[in-house]
């Protein structure tokens, strides 16, 4: 195998559990260089909590420029009850929120994947959820999350008003509904556009936009339409359905929540956020798990590594198009769960409880076996 060139990756572990779930992927990152020719150039830093009590800020400017200039961020979590008390904009979360608007990452990935060794982890059927593998697709930095005007008003009769308002733009809707396109090609090539084009204006250009879009340039993919009440149904329902889901921010909150539910565990879910291209010509990609710092468990070695080092499969896919060494990555973890070794948050009946590190050793060894 040929030695590739270098790629630039920004590892920020942030606080609680991140740090400890992070450790295990370095072990995946140290065997990839080992074993497949492939070479990180891996920068890490302080966020959240852990920057807040060596710099006093949760996330400085240098950080940031840090990953505009990296080939893809590997985000751990933000969160620490000692901040808890000061106010919102010095909170260990501002790291991420800050993050997502310097580096305009509007397409949120959520992948709700059930591994057959977790079936039964789920609150709905076997039947229903097995096998499933969706993707959804939300647009983040757009929509009523940021729309004016916005604010709560005392009105004349004394009696107050909060308003907020659903705003798209033609290239907002664009840009999201190509990168969902794109990603059903690399799929089962069907792509569900959701949105409440019965009751909202801003729902019908959303529908117009993709209509036009998918004529112009993915005619080869199929394109369906569903009101966003009847998607969350249909969720439950028949979850198998679908294979790309794309929507705008408020619905896509509430729909990539429910479908990372039918999965079963928090500690299982990866997710990607994609950027818009920079000043420098590069497209930043910040890749996490979509739990937190799960400050009830950190230290004791117990969190689940699992949606991080799968986050960390997200970005090989996503950002260096390594569609088999991902590949190599997810079926490890998907013999090591075939095997029976769970952490505490997916522990069942019959099956061996482990920690961290051992599940992180274990899905290095199975990686051996793959690579033969
Ligand atoms: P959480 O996801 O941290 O934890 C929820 C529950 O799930 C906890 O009981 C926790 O122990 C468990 N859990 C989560 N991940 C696990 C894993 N990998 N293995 C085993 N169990 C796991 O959510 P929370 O408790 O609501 O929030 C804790 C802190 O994390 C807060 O400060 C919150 O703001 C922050 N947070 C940060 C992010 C982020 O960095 N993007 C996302 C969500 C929450």
């Amino acid at each position: 195998m040929s030695a590739q060139p270098a790629r630039k990756l920004l590892v920020l572990p942030g606080d609680g559990i991140g740090p400890e779930v992070m450790r295990e992927v370095g072990r995946v990152i140290t065997w990839l260089e080992k074993n497949r020719g492939l070479t990180f150039e891996v920068t890490e830093d302080l966020v959240g909590g852990a920057s807040l009590a060596e710099y006093g800020v949760p996330i400085r400017n240098e950080v940031i420029e840090k990953a505009r200039e990296a080939d893809a961020v590997l985000f751990g979590s933000v969160g620490d009850p000692r901040w808890s008390h000061v106010g919102f904009d010095k909170r260990p979360e501002v790291a991420i929120l800050k993050l997502r608007q310097e580096l305009e990452l509007f397409a949120n990935l959520r992948p709700a994947k059930v591994f057959d060794a977790l079936v039964d982890a789920s609150t709905l059927k076997p039947d229903v959820v097995r096998g499933l593998d969706i993707m959804i697709v939300r647009e983040t930095v757009g929509g009523i999350y940021f729309g004016n005007p916005r604010g709560i008003e005392t009105l004349a009769d004394g009696s107050r008003r909060g308003v907020n308002t659903e705003v798209y733009t033609t290239s907002e809707i664009e840009r999201v509904a190509r990168v969902a396109f794109e990603m059903a090609r690399k799929r089962s090539n069907h792509v569900c556009s959701v949105e409440k084009c019965n009751v909202m204006e801003s729902g019908l250009l959303w529908k117009e936009v993709v209509t036009d879009l998918h004529a112009r340039e993915f005619s080869d993919v199929t394109l369906s339409h569903m009101l966003a009440d009847n998607c969350a149904m249909q969720l439950v329902r028949n979850p198998r359905q679908f294979d790309v889901i794309v929507t705008g921010n408020l619905f896509g909150d509430i729909l990539s929540d429910l479908a990372s539910m039918l999965t079963g565990s928090l500690g299982m879910l990866p997710s990607a956020t994609l950027g818009a291209v920079q000043a420098n010509g590069k497209s930043p990609a910040l890749y996490e798990p979509i739990h937190g710092s799960a400050p009830d468990i950190a230290g004791q070695g117990i969190a689940n590594p699992i949606a991080q080092i799968l986050s960390f499969a997200m970005l090989l896919r996503y950002s260096f198009d390594l569609q088999e060494d991902a590949q190599m990555v997810e079926e490890a973890v998907s013999r090591v769960l075939e095997s029976g070794l769970r952490t505490a948050d997916i522990m069942s009946e019959g099956m061996a409880r482990v920690g961290t590190s051992v599940m992180g050793e274990a899905i290095v060894r199975e990686l051996d076996k793959l690579q033969g």
